[in-house]
């Protein structure tokens, strides 16, 4: 009897123990994997990091799941990116949801790029959202990411700060790399389905042809125009986002003797999937011979 009353015992303070830690674990709601990186980076396991549309989901049809929303209420802040579409049908009912949320948009200090196919649907109109792909991007959104850490949590200035620093000289790397990597080359056009190295073309002055047309797959007459234009710059690549279907960008790709490669803008390992993405523009750019 005694015996068992112990492992009763032993079970409600296990229970009771687990419980209470569960509450008092801060918690950061962040709307693409990428912005996870930044905070994990810094912070280490000093918060919970809650994403709103993780890798592989659908950007265009995203509602999130009621677990995400439980976590939204128990945020200590939210980390948006400023002009993804989702944010705009979301954002006021996430703020609605939890008041007391700090917010921080990263889109607040960067030189946002205007593009000339500007993005419907899913993005807002005129801003390209797809500034976290590009290192000298990252080095800003890195320092956006500190300054709310030091708010949300003072007494860990040092360890963040340090973390920081280590951080900020990674990217700075992986930014040498890429200009050694494109400054010379003589190919500097590549075609991507959905246009999200924008930020990327415009840091290391290369170009970038969307096949996506206004947020949309592109019209026949357009279609046309895409396949000149790549034989044009003798393209041999046509790079797909993970999420997307590759239809369209196979048709363009059959017709001009090029290869898919899928690229993962949205992983959470920020550091792993830029470094493929500048590689893979590279080795397409090296590929041309015209
Ligand atoms: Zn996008």
């Amino acid at each position: 009897m005694k015996k068992v009353l112990t492992i009763i015992l032993l079970f409600i303070v296990v229970s009771c123990g687990q419980g209470k830690r569960n509450t008092s674990e801060k918690i950061i709601t962040v709307s693409i994997g990428p912005f996870k990186y930044f905070v994990e980076q810094i912070a280490g396991d000093d918060f919970n990091v809650n994403v709103m549309v993780p890798a592989g989901a659908d950007p265009h049809i995203y509602e999130p799941f009621p677990e995400q929303i439980n976590q939204l209420r128990k945020s200590v802040a939210y980390i948006s990116n400023g002009y993804l579409g989702f944010e705009m049908n979301w954002l006021d009912r996430f703020y609605e949801t939890n008041r007391s949320m700090k917010r921080l948009s990263l889109s607040d200090k960067i030189e946002p790029l205007v593009s000339e196919h500007a993005h419907a649907g899913n993005h807002v109109e005129g801003a390209d959202p797809h500034y976290w792909v590009s290192p000298r991007c990252a080095i800003i959104m890195a320092g956006s990411v500190m300054n709310l850490l030091l708010v949300l949590n003072p007494s860990h200035k040092e360890k963040y700060e340090a973390n920081y620093q280590i951080l900020i000289s990674r990217i700075q790397a992986i930014d040498l790399e890429a200009e050694k990597l494109f400054s010379g080359l003589t190919n500097r056009s590549f075609m991507i389905y959905h246009p999200n190295l924008g930020y990327i073309a415009r840091d290391y002055d290369l170009e970038e042809i969307s096949v996506e047309y206004e947020g949309k797959e592109p019209p026949p007459s357009r279609l046309k125009e895409l396949i000149d234009n790549a034989r044009k710059h003798g393209l041999k690549t046509i790079f797909v986002q993970k999420e997307y279907d590759t239809k369209n960008a196979k048709a363009i790709a059959e017709e001009i003797g090029a290869e898919i490669k899928i690229i993962d803008p949205l992983s959470e390992n920020w550091e792993t999937a830029t470094t493929e993405i500048i590689k893979a523009v590279y080795n397409s750019l090296i590929q041309i011979s015209i």
